[in-house]
């Protein structure tokens, strides 16, 4: 409860929540992941200017610090409410910059063209968020490696409204011959441009009502790309 006053305060006073960042002392020595994921000055300003540019509404929130976990965390956390210009995030998501630039640039890419295409539906009004930040491990497990929400790297897309006409939810749609089928297959393919783990119907139970979308560097470079719905032919 103290820390949810306390972002609150902050939410509403941006320069108060840079101070705060700006006053972060990273550890030198144990440095979690969330310390070693921080953005330097200049890399978290031109970040922020990319999301201006790209029209992105959000303010700068406190620290979050979990006190029992040294990991998880994010030191420059964004509250994203719109990622692009009439577009929500519904309800606003908690990430770290480089995830809404993404998340940005995907949606004015992407996402924006192939709603177009759906000419039934009107404009895009929001994608709805099923998860930004929250230290957690993967796939909800009791132990093992954290799940890059753990770091701000990670958003999950349930799905999508439009202004004049019925949602598109995230669900399993092999061979179900509809434009929403199209309109979801566009946007997961389109998502490995500008995500390095893209996860869907079809990688596995828990992915069957949302894109996981993430930015984790891996030292190979690889990219996990999951189309999912495998089929025969
Ligand atoms: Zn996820």
């Amino acid at each position: 409860m103290m820390r949810a006053a306390a972002l609150a305060v902050v939410l509403a006073s941006p320069a108060i929540a840079q101070e705060a960042a700006d006053t972060i002392v990273v550890p030198q020595d144990g440095a979690g992941q969330r310390d070693l994921l921080m953005l330097d000055d200049a890399a978290y300003g031109a970040c922020l200017t990319a999301l201006d540019e790209l029209g992105v509404v959000y303010s700068e929130a406190a620290p979050i610090v979990p006190e029992d976990d040294a990991d998880c965390g994010i030191l420059r956390p964004l509250t994203i409410t719109e990622i692009a210009p009439g577009v929500a995030i519904d309800p606003a998501a908690t990430v770290r910059c480089p995830t809404a630039e993404a998340l940005a640039v995907w949606t004015r890419d992407f996402v924006l063209p192939a709603a177009a295409r759906l000419d039934d539906r009107g404009p895009l009004a929001s994608i709805l968020n099923g998860s930004g930040y929250i230290c957690r491990r993967r796939n909800n497990a009791a132990d093992g490696k954290l799940s890059e929400h753990a770091f701000g790297n990670a958003f999950d897309v349930m799905g999508f409204t439009f202004t004049d006409g019925a949602n598109i939810a995230i669900e399993p749609r092999e061979a179900q011959g509809t434009m929403a089928e199209s309109f979801q297959d566009a946007v997961r393919a389109s998502a490995c441009l500008d995500f390095s783990t893209v996860l869907g119907p079809g990688s596995n139970a828990m992915h069957d009502d949302h894109l996981h979308l993430d930015i984790v560097a891996r030292s190979s470079g690889y990219r996990l790309c999951e189309q999912g719905g495998a089929t025969d032919q």
